[in-house]
C-alpha cells in the first residue's frame, strides 16, 4: 500500500492524507489550508482528481480537518464520508460557519475595492464553497461510533478510537489484508490531553505497523501545578470581584466554550466565587452546546455525576446565552461586574471585535487569553503587548489587561506525543510519521523519538510512501 501525506506535511493545517490499498483510495481528513488561504494557491488545487477517491474518512470535526471537504464534493467525489456521530454534527455546524466567513470576506473585499479604488484579485475573495455545497457534503456522512470495527471493503477495517480533543474526535485504525500480507496503520487525528473539562481522556491506540501522528505541541510543555478551576478563581476574583470590573475570554464556540462554561458552572455552583453574570455571546456556542447534551453519554465521567447531582452542566443561574445582534449590543450597557465568552478566539472577526472596542480603553477590564493566537492576529498583537491596537479601522490604546493560560489548549504537549508512541508495541511499529506541526516542533519531537530508538519520518508533500 502507498501513503502520500498531502496536507498537514511540516505545518499544522490542512490535513489530508492519501492511503492506497491496491488501487483503493482512501483520504483520511480533508482540511482547510490556511497557508494557502493566505498565499494565491486556492484550497481547490488537489493534487488528485476528486472522483478518483473511493472514501474519506474524517477524524473530527475542526476545519484544518474537514473544512475542504465541500470542495471535493463540488469538484467531484462521490464517496461515503465515515465519521462519528459528534462529527457529523459538529462538522456540518463548522462548515456552515466557514461558508459565512467567505461570504463575510467577499463583502468587505468588494467594499474596500470599490471605497479605495484598488484592484482585488476575485480569487481571493470568491467563496471556496456555498451552503449547497456544504448540504452536499453532510448527505455523504456514515457514521460510525467508537471501537466499532468497521469493514470498508473485505480487505479493510476501520476503527475509531476516542482521543479526547474535541467531542466526537477519533483516531483512525486501519486493519488492512494488502494481498495476503496482514498490515496495520493508524491516523491519530489531533490527540488531546488528560483531566480536560468535559471530555475524556485519549484512549491508547491498539498496536500498529504505522503511525501517522500529530506533532502541534512537540518539544513545548504545557503549564503544570495549576488547575483550570483555579486560574478561573483567581482571574475572576481580581478582575470582577475585588476590581469590580469585567472579563473578557475570547473562545473558539465549539470545545472551548463549553469546557469553559461547565468549569464556571463547577465554580459557582460549589460556592468558591460569588456569582458573576456570565454572557456566552456567540449563536455558535449556543447551537453546538445542544451538541455536546445530545452526546452527552460520551463526556467524562466527573461531567455525568455532575449532571445526575446538580442538572445541566451547560446551564446555570447567572448564565445567559446571547443569540441576536441587538442583546449582543446591549451587553456594553450593562455596567456590572461580568464575564463575556466570545468568538473568534484569535479576535480576528466575530462579535468578540465590538466587545473589545467597546473595552479595550477600560483600566477596570481584563482580557483572559485561553487559546492559541496566530501570527499577524489581533489577538497575537495584544499578547506582544502593543500599546495601540486597530480595530474596526480606529486606533485604540490598550488600558485593558491582558493574560494568557495554556490550561485549556485541547492538544497534547510534547510528553503526551511521546506517550502516544510509547504506548505502541515497539517490535511491530515499523515508522512513525509526524504530521499537523511546525517544522520546529516535529524535529524536536523527532529527536524525542530517536533518542529511544524510534523509527520516525517528517514526511515530504506529495512524496509516496510504500508501506
Ligand atoms: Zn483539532
Amino acid at each position: 500500500m502507498k501513503l502520500t501525506i498531502h496536507g498537514a506535511a511540516r505545518q499544522v493545517t490542512g490535513s489530508m492524507h492519501l492511503l492506497d490499498v491496491a488501487g483503493y483510495k482512501i483520504l483520511i481528513d480533508c482540511g482547510l489550508d490556511y497557508e494557502k488561504e493566505r498565499s494565491t494557491i486556492s484550497n481547490e488545487n488537489f493534487p488528485f482528481r476528486p472522483e478518483e477517491i473511493d472514501v474519506v474518512i474524517l477524524t473530527h470535526a475542526h476545519i484544518d480537518h474537514s473544512g475542504n471537504l465541500p470542495t471535493l464534493v463540488r469538484l467531484g467525489f462521490n464517496g461515503q464520508i465515515l465519521c462519528t456521530p459528534p462529527t457529523a454534527d459538529l462538522a456540518e455546524m463548522l462548515m456552515m460557519d466557514s461558508v459565512s466567513i467567505f461570504l463575510n470576506k467577499a463583502q468587505g473585499g468588494r467594499k474596500r475595492s470599490r471605497g479605495k479604488h484598488h484592484h482585488h484579485s476575485n480569487t481571493a475573495s470568491q467563496p471556496l464553497y456555498l451552503h449547497k455545497h456544504v448540504m452536499d457534503t453532510v448527505d455523504r456522512f456514515v457514521t460510525i461510533g467508537f471501537n466499532r470495527p468497521f469493514k470498508l471493503t473485505g480487505d479493510i477495517e476501520l476503527t475509531f478510537v476516542p482521543v479526547g480533543h474535541l467531542l466526537g474526535a477519533a483516531a483512525a485504525v486501519l486493519k488492512i489484508n494488502d494481498n495476503g500480507v496482514e498490515k496495520s496503520i493508524a491516523f491519530t487525528g489531533d490527540i488531546g490531553r488528560k483531566n480536560y473539562p468535559v471530555l475524556n481522556d485519549p484512549e491508547v491506540i491498539p498496536p500498529v505497523d504505522y503511525l501517522v501522528t500529530e506533532s502541534t505541541y512537540g518539544g513545548r510543555h504545557h503549564t503544570k501545578g495549576k488547575t483550570v478551576e483555579e486560574v478561573l478563581v483567581d482571574t475572576i476574583d481580581k478582575a470582577c470581584i475585588k476590581e469590580n470590573g469585567r472579563l473578557i475570554i475570547p473562545a473558539f464556540s465549539i470545545g472551548r466554550t463549553q469546557s469553559l462554561v461547565y468549569s464556571l458552572n463547577k465554580i459557582f455552583s460549589s460556592g468558591l466565587l460569588p456569582p458573576v453574570k456570565v454572557f456566552v455571546d456567540s449563536p455558535l456556542a449556543s447551537r453546538s452546546t445542544q451538541t455536546f447534551r445530545k452526546f452527552h453519554s460520551l463526556l467524562n465521567e466527573e461531567a455525568q455525576d455532575f449532571y445526575n447531582k446538580k442538572g445541566d452542566e451547560f446551564e446555570f443561574d447567572n448564565l445567559t446565552y446571547i443569540e441576536n445582534l441587538k442583546d449582543s449590543r446591549d451587553i456594553s450597557n450593562y455596567f456590572e461586574p461580568c464575564i463575556i465568552i466570545s468568538s473568534a478566539g484569535m479576535l480576528e472577526g466575530g462579535r468578540i471585535q465590538d466587545h473589545l472596542f467597546y473595552n479595550i480603553q477600560n483600566y477596570y477590564c481584563t482580557i483572559l487569553f485561553i487559546g492559541y493566537c496566530a501570527k499577524g492576529t489581533l489577538g497575537h498583537r495584544l499578547l506582544r503587548g502593543d500599546p495601540i491596537v486597530h480595530i474596526k479601522d480606529r486606533e485604540l490604546a490598550v488600558y485593558a489587561t491582558i493574560k494568557q493560560t495554556d490550561l485549556f489548549s485541547a492538544h497534547g504537549d510534547h510528553e503526551d506525543l511521546m506517550n502516544t508512541v510509547k504506548q505502541q508495541d515497539k517490535a511491530k511499529l515499523k515508522q512513525v510519521f509526524l504530521v499537523h506541526g511546525d517544522p520546529q516542533s516535529m524535529e524536536a519531537f523527532a529527536a524525542g523519538l530517536e533518542a529511544e530508538d524510534y523509527p520516525v519520518t517528517i514526511p515530504e508533500k506529495g512524496l509516496v510512501y510504500e508501506l
